[in-house]
Parts: structure tokens; C-alpha cells; sequence
């Protein structure tokens, strides 16, 4: 016997307890399953539904998680994670019975667990076709992460898996549901300034070395993928209009040891059905964050346009000025909704598979330097 069993066991038995030693942890744990049962069943009884995240990593912990302590119709249920001090910590955390905790071998599983109403995936882009047609085959609705997936290909299978399995499927797009941007919408859609003569969108950070976003194989591709889907997705719900043709362009890489696969700067124009041309610009070694429009009676703008929060709104009439609230809890609140209601999505697989059908254009524009029409 190591010192460590020595000690507790000497502390037990000074408790009279050294011969109970298991049961009483088991009984404190099975009382704390008690508890996050209770509670999980109180939720059930009000009419919510159950939401199990799938990928416990910055997206996740940072944003997902806190944001479904606020939701109304919608509750964190469960967890599917391949690190186990994830799933202990994450427990603790969020009250969680063990039953709800998965990893990757036993996620399929999920589909016995009525506790568990909605998978979101918030893994590599790579991984979101298999995990969200697993989640379809283990008969739960899905919420899958921005971007869809890395090819078409594999939106058209996921949105088949979930057709199958009479579940609905929502992309991550939670700028649809932020105030400044559905203001952009209104402002454009309804020509509130006149038709728009320009309009330009860019967003870029600064990558870190060695990060999965960099690797050709998990990402998909590389900041387009990441962050110039915001612009795509601002520019067209600004003007109400998916673009027609697409060109693109390239800038010499900075850093070769670290640009190995994906692009690190892009820069691409998206041509619009009545003659606009949209400007467009994206970089792993910049730093923008904005949605501009120029009409004919006035100008609007968000800068920045696509944070989570502290967004700024201005126009040629004055600044936006919208209350806080968490995008996160608000997009997931309306899944909720829409599954409830029986009514599509406002953000569904469809259209993130639009937006992948896209980025493969301008990909193809990029490496070809040609006009590439959708
Ligand atoms: P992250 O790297 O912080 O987390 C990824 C998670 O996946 C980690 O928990 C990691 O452990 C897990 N994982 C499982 N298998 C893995 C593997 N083989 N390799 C690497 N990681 C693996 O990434 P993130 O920032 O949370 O992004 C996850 C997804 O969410 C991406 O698709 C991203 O585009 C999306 N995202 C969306 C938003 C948004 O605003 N909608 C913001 C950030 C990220």
C-alpha cells in the first residue's frame, strides 16, 4: 500500500469509517446524479429542450455554454467530449448526470437518452458532416457549426441524413439573430437609404502558429473558410441578393512555414444579379471587422460588424444603438422555437450549404484567376 492509501485509510478509520470508504463516495455521487436529474426533468416539464454539445473547445466553453444559462426555451442536457477532465470539470460545472456525458466511441448511444433533444457540433470543420449524420442517425435534431463542412458534397449528405431521420438542421449563424446586423438587413433589404451603390465587407485576425485552422485537411481551407463567411453571409442578407459569379485574388505568402496549405490573405468580389459588385477581403495576418454600404440617399455601416458583442452600428443619419443580449442564446432559443413550431429554421442547412457551394467558387476563381459563375 502506497502512502497515499496509508493516510486515507488511517483518516477513515479514525471516522470509524475505513470499511465504507466506496460506498460513501458512490452515494454522494449518485446523490449529485439525483440532484442534475431532478433538475433536468424540471426543465423537460417546462417545455424545454435539450441541447448536448458536441466538441468541448474555445467555441464551446467560451460562448455556448454561458449563453445556455440564459435561454429560455432550450437547457444544456449533456456533453460529448474525448477528454476526460473535460467531462469531470464540465460536470461539476454545469450539474450534469453522469448518463448525459459521451465521448466519441459511445456517441452513438445519445439516441437512447430522451433527455437529449438537440446535438450541436462544435468540432473541426472537417468533422461536422460525420458527427451531424451520426447526431441525424441517433434521431436528434442538429445545430452544426459555421462552416457546414468542407465540400458540398458533404452538405448534401448531411442535409440527406437529416431529411431521413425527420429532423431539422440549422447552421451556427448567430449574427442572423444580433440586433446591429438584422438592422444592416432592414436598411438594405427595404432600401431605407435607396438602392446600394457599394458595398464592402472584411474580417481578419491575426493566427496563431500550429492551430487546426491552418491545416488544409481539418479546416477545409483558410481564412475564407473561418472568417470571410461572415462577409459572404453580411453582404447577402444586406442586400437581399446571392451573388452570381465570383473572382478572386491572392497576395504572396508571408510566412511559408506557416501558410503551408491554406491561403493567408484573400481578396474576392461577388457579383451580384442587378450589376453590384460586392468587395470582399480576408487575412490570417490582418486585423478588420467591418460590413459597409454605400446607397443612394445615405451610407450604413457596422464596425465591428461580426463580434459576439460590442458591435458598433453607424449611418448617415446616426449611430445604432441596440440593447446587449448574448446572440448565442437567441440563435439557439429560435432552433428551439422552430422545432417546437414545426417551422424550418431561419438559418438551415440549406443555406450553409449555399455558402460552401460559394467559397468552392471562389476557391476555383482563386487558383484559376477566372470569373467562375455559380
Ligand atoms: P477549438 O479548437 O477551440 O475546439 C475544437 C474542439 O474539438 C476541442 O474541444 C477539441 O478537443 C475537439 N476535437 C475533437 N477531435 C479533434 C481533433 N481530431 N482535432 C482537433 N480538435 C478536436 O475550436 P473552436 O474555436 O471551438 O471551433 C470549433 C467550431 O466552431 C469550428 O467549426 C469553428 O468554425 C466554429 N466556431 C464558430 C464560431 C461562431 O461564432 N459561430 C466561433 C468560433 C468557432
Amino acid at each position: 500500500m502506497n502512502d497515499h492509501h496509508q493516510s486515507r485509510r488511517k483518516f477513515l478509520y479514525n471516522l470509524g469509517l475505513a470499511g465504507l470508504s466506496i460506498p460513501i463516495i458512490s452515494a454522494n455521487a449518485k446523490c449529485n446524479d439525483e440532484t442534475s436529474n431532478k433538475q433536468i426533468m424540471k426543465q423537460k416539464q417546462e417545455g424545454k429542450l435539450g441541447i448536448a454539445l458536441v466538441g468541448l473547445g474555445g467555441y464551446a466553453n467560451g460562448q455556448l455554454a454561458p449563453a445556455l444559462q440564459q435561454t429560455e426555451h432550450c437547457y444544456l442536457a449533456g456533453i460529448v467530449t474525448g477528454t476526460p477532465s473535460k467531462a469531470i470539470a464540465w460536470k461539476e460545472k454545469y450539474n450534469l448526470p453522469e448518463k448525459n456525458i459521451y465521448n466519441y466511441e459511445n456517441y452513438d448511444s445519445i439516441k437512447d437518452n430522451p433527455d437529449i433533444d438537440v446535438i450541436y457540433i462544435v468540432l473541426p470543420n472537417n468533422m461536422h458532416a460525420e458527427y451531424t449524420i451520426r447526431g441525424a442517425k441517433a434521431g436528434k435534431h442538429i445545430i452544426c457549426e459555421k462552416p457546414m463542412a468542407i465540400t458540398v458534397a458533404d452538405c448534401d449528405r448531411m442535409i440527406a441524413a437529416c431529411k431521413e431521420a425527420g429532423k431539422q438542421l440549422s447552421i451556427g449563424y448567430r449574427l442572423h439573430f444580433d440586433p446591429y446586423n438584422l438592422e444592416m438587413k432592414r436598411l438594405g433589404q427595404q432600401k431605407i437609404y435607396g438602392e446600394i451603390k457599394k458595398i464592402s465587407s472584411g474580417f481578419s485576425f491575426v493566427a496563431q502558429k500550429g492551430i487546426w485552422r491552418l491545416d488544409k485537411k481539418m479546416a477545409g481551407g483558410g481564412p475564407l473558410m473561418d472568417l470571410g463567411i461572415y462577409c459572404m453571409q453580411g453582404i447577402m442578407y444586406t442586400t437581399g441578393m446571392e451573388p452570381v459569379a465570383v473572382t478572386a485574388q491572392t497576395f504572396p505568402i508571408s510566412d511559408p512555414e506557416k501558410f503551408i496549405a491554406v491561403e493567408e490573405t484573400l481578396a474576392w468580389q461577388m457579383e451580384m444579379p442587378n450589376g453590384l459588385i460586392a468587395e470582399c477581403r480576408t487575412s490570417y495576418s490582418e486585423s478588420s471587422n467591418f460590413l459597409k454600404a454605400e446607397a443612394e440617399k445615405g451610407w450604413f455601416e457596422l464596425q465591428p460588424a461580426f463580434n459576439y458583442s460590442g458591435l458598433k452600428g453607424n449611418t448617415s443619419n446616426g449611430a445604432m444603438d441596440f440593447p446587449k443580449l448574448s446572440q448565442q442564446a437567441k440563435q439557439m432559443d429560435a432552433f428551439a422555437l422552430s422545432i417546437k413550431n414545426k417551422q424550418q429554421s431561419i438559418v438551415p442547412g440549406e443555406m450553409g450549404r449555399r455558402d460552401v457551394k460559394i467559397i468552392e467558387a471562389i476557391y476555383q476563381a482563386m487558383k484559376t484567376g477566372k470569373r467562375v459563375m455559380l
